[in-house]
């Protein structure tokens, strides 16, 4: 299928939701993308922080080709040894004792809810749950109704019920929201959507003590800032805290779809027989994926290599300051975003960066989001910072 037969396939049957950029991909090799027209770009997106092995890894490949070969999927009615595997490695590494597996980020984030809920009712009745301005929880219902997002919250009205928000970083406002209703509360340390936007050390550290000393449960979505992506397997390590729960997918089995709720065993034990379920959650396929992922990450040296690697990126980044036009400079590891003054659209620094063989993608609040693969190389980042550093001196306010 040639390039205009594509996107007019895509115009005339996908439902119209996407804003696509001007390329169709065909494969990807080591850090880098290449199109239909054999162009090639270093990829500074990985599925949106998904996948950090980049492209064709070769032991995730041969691990996820003979998996394929094996077994894809059975029912959960049925044990397998490749998921009893993997989630005795993922507890082990998170230091959580339950997990339920599912196959995106919303549907991590709607167990979570569903898990709070269920441990509500265990514990007295009904309570709310409070969610960020701001923040990206996912696209089902109750997900959505917890993502800082007016317009879609107006498009999809009515909402479920149960649910409130705090101001972004305001623990003054946050200790005014956690009134005796609220059971739960939860939060991103790092706001990937709305712009790769931190928690302070100090907001994070006291909500959490807030809510431990009112018996609150803790959740953070870590979807997109888990499996390494801010230098450590789980971002809440680098705040001395311990969630009850987190919600993880994206990254963790690198481009295959899965998720996953992690919890205390106190929490993680709510839900009864039936509570809940999933058809594909947890598969063969997806758990070899998934292993593989956490091997390379923790046995592999990934982890320490990529921490390493996103500190030399945040130091690349950081002379940017010296465009007026660059108004922040902000993130953690291989998650950074480069605000832009609303008189400089990022769309259009995303368009030249591409044109030179780049991609990055635009995140909220007009920021450039980068979140490539953890294997990305410093001799990559020197490329798009230069390539970076052209456009920027080129750009008049
Ligand atoms: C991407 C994302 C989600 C939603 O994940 P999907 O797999 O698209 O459902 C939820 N929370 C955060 C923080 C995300 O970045």
């Amino acid at each position: 299928m040639n390039f205009n037969k594509i996107k007019e396939a895509e115009a005339t049957h996908y439902m119209p939701v996407f804003t696509r950029d001007n390329i169709a991909i065909e494969r990807g090799e080591g850090n880098c993308l290449y199109d239909v027209h054999g162009n090639k770009y270093v990829d500074f997106v990985a599925g949106i922080a998904t996948n950090i092995l980049g492209y064709n890894h070769p032991e995730y490949t041969r691990v996820v080709c003979d998996q394929v070969h094996k077994l894809m999927h059975v029912s959960n009615h049925y044990y397998t040894a490749v998921q009893s595997e993997y989630i005795t490695k993922l507890c082990e590494a998170s230091g959580f004792s339950r997990v339920f597996l599912c196959n995106s980020g919303a549907e991590a984030n709607e167990c979570a809810i569903k898990l709070a809920r269920r441990y509500f009712k265990n514990n007295g009745g009904e309570k709310r749950i409070l969610s960020a301005e701001g923040a990206f929880h996912g696209r089902t219902l109750a997900t959505l109704t917890a993502t800082g997002n007016a317009n879609q919250h107006r498009v999809y009205s009515p909402l479920p019920d149960g649910f409130g928000t705090f101001k972004y970083n305001d623990f003054d406002d946050f200790k005014t929201k956690l009134t005796d209703d609220v059971g739960a509360v939860i939060l991103e340390t790092v706001q990937g959507e709305c712009g790769v936007r931190p928690f302070s050390n100090d907001f994070l550290v006291n909500a959490y003590a807030l809510c431990k000393s009112k018996g609150v449960l803790f959740i953070l979505d870590e979807v997109q800032t888990g499996m390494g992506r801010t230098g450590k397997l789980f971002s809440f390590s680098h705040f001395g805290i311990k969630p009850d729960i987190i919600t993880l997918a994206k990254a963790i089995a690198g481009g295959i779809p899965m998720g996953a709720c992690l919890a205390s065993e106190e929490v993680g034990t709510a839900f009864a027989l039936g509570d809940h379920g999933s058809t594909f959650g947890g598969n063969a396929l997806a758990c070899a994926a998934a292993d593989a992922v956490l091997t390379i990450l923790t046995e592999g040296g990934l982890l320490e290599r990529s921490a390493e690697v996103g500190q030399y990126l945040g130091e690349r980044l950081a002379h940017f300051s010296k465009y007026n036009f660059i108004t922040d400079i902000r993130g953690i590891g291989l998650m950074r975003g480069i605000q832009l003054s609303p008189k400089i659209p990022a769309a259009a620094f995303e368009g030249k960066l591409r044109e030179r063989g780049y991609l990055v993608n635009v995140a909220g609040n007009n920021t450039i989001r980068l979140v490539p693969p953890l294997t990305i190389t410093r001799e990559e980042i020197d490329g798009l910072i230069a390539a970076l550093d052209e456009i920027c001196a080129a750009t008049n306010v």
